[in-house]
This record gives C-alpha cells, structure tokens and sequence, in this order.
C-alpha cells in the first residue's frame, strides 16, 4: 500500500535563474551573432525558465577560434600541477553550490530532486576531483610514453544528465591539457551556464570552456568546424552515424557514446526482493531516460510468476509527481517531444500483442507525464524489445538456460551495459564473459564511479569514459 506523505518541496527561493542567458565565449557572456534566443522550459509545469542564446555557425566559429587562442597561449603551457589546481578549484565549486544546482537541475531537466541531490551533482563534482588528480600524473597513466595534448575539443552532450555529461567531458578534456567549446542539449542548458558562472568564479583562464546553447544545427556546425581536433559526442545513436559521416575522411579524433537496450538478467536463485528494487532502479530510475537503463527484464521461467507480482506491487507504490518533493520517486519526462515518443512506442507493444500493466497512479494536469510501466509476453521481435524507448517502461522477456539469456539478451544492436542477478559467483563471470556489453552490474544496477571507464560495444558507440580509459581520446601518444 501507499502511504500518503505530506508535500515536501525542495526551496527555491535561494535559486537565482536569470530571465536571459547569452553565449559563454572567452571567458564572459556575448550576446549571439544570430541575435536570436530561444525558450527553456521546466516539464513538469510547462513554465518559461529562462531565454537561451541560440548559437549559429559564426558563433561556434567564434568559440573554437577563442578555444583555440586559449589552448596555445596559454593552458597549453601550465604546468600540469597549475591546471589541476583550477580543476579542484571548479569541483570545489560545484560542492559549494550543490543545492543550487541540484534545484536547477531537476526544474530544468524533470528528474527527481533526490536524485539531483544525491546523484547527478555529487558524481559531477567527483569527476572533476578524480580528473584534476591525474593532471599532474599523465605519465604514470600512460607509462613510458610521451603523452601531449590534442588541442581544440568540441563536446556535445543529451539531456538525460546535462551536468553530469559536461563534468564527464570537460574534466578529462582540461585534465590533459586541451581547451573545450561545450553544447548542452536544447531542453536542458540551465545547469551548464551556472558551471559557466563557476568557471568565471574559478578564475580559469578565458577561452580555456566555452559554452555555447542552440539545438541540433548548433551541434552540426561544431562538428563541421575544421579547427576542432576532437569530437566527443554522447546521444542518440541516429545522430551519432551522422557524425561520423559528417567527419569520415577527416582526421579529427572521435569518440561516440549512443544509446542501449540493455538486459536485466535475473535467474532462479537471486534473492527476489532485491533483484525487484534493482529492476525497478534499474529502468524507473530518471523516468528511463537513461542510456543504460535495464530497459528489457530476463526472467528465468520457474521464477516468473512472483517477480511479475512483486513488479505490480512494487510499482504502483512508485511516488509519481512533482520533482522537487524530495520523497518523489519518478519526475517528468524531459520534453513534449520525448513523451511523444515513448507513447509511439508503448501503442506499438500493445499493437505487437504485448500485455501492458501500468501504474494507476495519477498525473499532473500540466507538464509532461508518463505512469511507470511494464509488458509481459513480449516476444524478441517486437519493438519494445529492440528499439530504445528511453522512458519508464520495461519490456520483461522469459529464459531457460542461461544459454539461452545470453543469446537473447545479445540480440539487439545495442550493447552498452546489462545486469545480472544470482547467488552464483561462477555465473556471474560466465555471463560477464558472454555479454557483449561494456558494463555489467551484478547483484547491483545502474551504480557509478569515476574511477570506472563506462562505454558501450556496437551501436553504443565507441570510446569509454570515466577511469584512465576516459583520458585516452584526450592525450597523444608517442
Ligand atoms: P540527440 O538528439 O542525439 O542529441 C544529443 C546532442 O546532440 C544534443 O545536444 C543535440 O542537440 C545534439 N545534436 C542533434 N543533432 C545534431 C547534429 N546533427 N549534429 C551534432 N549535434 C546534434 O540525443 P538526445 O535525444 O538528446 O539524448 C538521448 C539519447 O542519448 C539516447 O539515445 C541515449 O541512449 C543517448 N545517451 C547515451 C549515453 C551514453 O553514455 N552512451 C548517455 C546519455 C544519453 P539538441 O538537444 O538541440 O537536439
Ligand atoms: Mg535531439
């Protein structure tokens, strides 16, 4: 049963969202060449946030040429100990002001203040203090190599943790001493302007981040720009093909980080419970909008009957609604345009004969909403089990063998991460071996380090961030 809480919202009122946001280039705010701005909104009321600069292909020019500047004038030459001192400086930062953040983060982006708060902020700033310590240690990563900076690196990053995936791209990319023209997503720019703010707090050198908001043309031209030496790109894996057509035959470096279907594999002897609140972190978790979310269950078929019961229970006790109510479990979905599509693709399971169980609980009037859901009797040809839905649905399939989990959990072109739940230690590596995806969690999901290279096989993309693997598209080596 559900108990009732009383509301219990987040402050705002320390928040300082300013009515208008121009482009972050050479260390202050210009206004676009384009002179044109556009709306950011927060989703679960539809409410205007803030006006964002709209950045054409002048203004990215603009930005590279100051990134430019910037990496050969001056962070090129630091020393090494003098750029990990700006890069503590910004993670201190982001610990200073991480209420704030995290607020601006969850009104923005629609994700659950708990998990702003407790998540996407304090990794953010984790992956700022874990790069700055290898700054001065490029050698000892990269033993017995000489290892330099590449130079000028665009970056451009998804919605589903605007903060997070800029501190996953800048930290690296200075750490090893190259400068960054950063593009937040359309629907969620707010949380990198306040880390522009803190840039300027931190004193680093202008021109070192630049940060330029627009949509997906503004990304296009950054990526078309022939003085960017590296492209990192995290998103979908439609657009990531377009990159890398837009820059085969060109010798810019890139690094892709697409999307998943990733399999949650749960077998006879987990300890249900627990393999249920995984389940449920696994793809509730951030309404889906997660790359790796454990987005298609793998039940072995002895034990189907009571995880599908405990499933039901579980999730209609799931708090759906305003983000900023810190006991809220799932938040809004990020755009009207996401919502779309996760209706698309949950009409098309019911369609392909799929049986839907959604949660009953009931939705705010304004904003954008979806009830957290799951099919069963989903066969592996159907599109809820090979298209990335990105939303706060489960697609739960059955299996035999663990033979047979490992084929089917295979079966997409996807493989960026999966889990799996058993008491078997063997089997955990067995399964390790034969899943081909570049994160598996056992008896555990969706848990996050620094430390830990994340990345994907297939059409996830190439490239691993987080750990020494993240610093390797970062640095030469000769
Ligand atoms: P998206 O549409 O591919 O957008 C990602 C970024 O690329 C946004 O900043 C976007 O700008 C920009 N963009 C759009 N078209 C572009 C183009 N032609 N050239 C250059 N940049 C362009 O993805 P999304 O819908 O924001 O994010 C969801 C996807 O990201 C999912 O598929 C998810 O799996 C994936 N993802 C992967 C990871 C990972 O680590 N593997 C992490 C998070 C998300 P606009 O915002 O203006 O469209
Ligand atoms: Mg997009």
């Amino acid at each position: 049963m559900l108990w009732e809480y009383s509301p219990s919202p987040e402050a705002t009122d320390h928040v300082r969202i300013a009515s208008r946001y121009n482009l972050f280039i050479g260390g202050k705010f210009v206004e676009p060449h384009s002179k044109k701005w556009f709306e950011t909104i927060n989703p679960a009321t539809e409410a205007t946030l803030a006006e964002m600069a709209e950045a054409d292909a002048e203004d990215v020019d603009r930005a590279v040429r100051e990134a430019r500047r910037a990496y050969e004038k001056v962070w090129k030459k630091f020393a090494p100990s003098e750029r990990a001192k700006y890069i503590f400086r910004i993670a201190r930062l982001i610990q200073e002001k991480s209420r704030a953040l995290a607020v601006v983060e969850t009104m923005n982006g629609g994700k659950p203040i708990k998990e702003s708060r407790d998540i996407d902020i304090p990794l953010a700033a984790a992956h700022f203090f874990y790069y700055a310590g290898w700054a001065d240690k490029l050698e000892y990563a990269f033993p017995n190599r000489n290892v330099s900076s590449i130079g000028v690196a665009g970056q451009i990053i998804p919605w589903n943790f605007p903060l997070l995936m800029a501190a996953w791209k800048i930290a690296p990319a200075l750490a090893a001493g190259n400068t960054v023209v950063l593009k937040p997503a359309e629907t969620t720019p707010l949380t990198s302007m306040m880390l522009a703010e803190i840039m300027m707090e931190a004193d680093l050198p202008p021109g070192v981040v630049n940060i330029i908001t627009g949509a997906g043309a503004t990304g296009a031209a950054l990526v078309s720009h022939e003085d960017v030496d590296k492209i990192a790109f995290t998103g979908s894996t439609e657009v990531g093909k377009k990159i890398q057509r837009a820059l085969s035959g060109t010798d810019t470096k890139l690094t892709l980080e697409l999307g998943g279907k990733a399999p949650n594999i749960v077998f006879e002897d987990a300890p249900i419970d627990q393999a249920v609140e995984g389940i449920i972190n696994g793809i509730y978790f951030n309404q889906g909008h997660v790359c790796c979310a454990g987005s298609r269950l793998f039940v072995q078929e002895s034990i189907i009957e009571p995880v599908i019961r405990k499933l039901r229970e579980r999730i209609s006790t799931l708090r759906v609604g305003n983000p900023l109510d810190k006991n809220t479990d799932v938040g809004a979905i990020n755009s009207r345009a996401q919502l779309e599509k996760i209706q698309e693709l949950v009409d098309s399971g019911v369609e392909e004969g799929a049986e839907m169980f959604q949660s009953s609980c009931s939705l705010p009037a304004k904003g954008f909403w979806f009830a957290p859901t799951f099919f069963t009797g989903v066969s592996q040809s159907n599109r809820i089990a090979q298209e990335e839905i990105f939303g706060p649905v489960l697609s739960v399939l059955t299996f035999r063998t663990p033979e047979e989990a490992i084929e089917k959990a295979n079966n997409t072109p996807y493989g960026l991460s999966a889990g799996v739940w058993t008491e078997k230690g063997s089997r955990i590596l067995k399964m390790a071996q034969k899943l081909r995806a570049g994160v598996i969690w056992a008896n555990t999901y969706n848990k996050f380090d620094p430390a830990s290279p994340f990345g994907g096989y297939k059409e996830s993309g190439f490239g691993r961030e987080g750990g020494l693997h993240g610093l390797a598209p970062y640095v030469k080596l000769s």
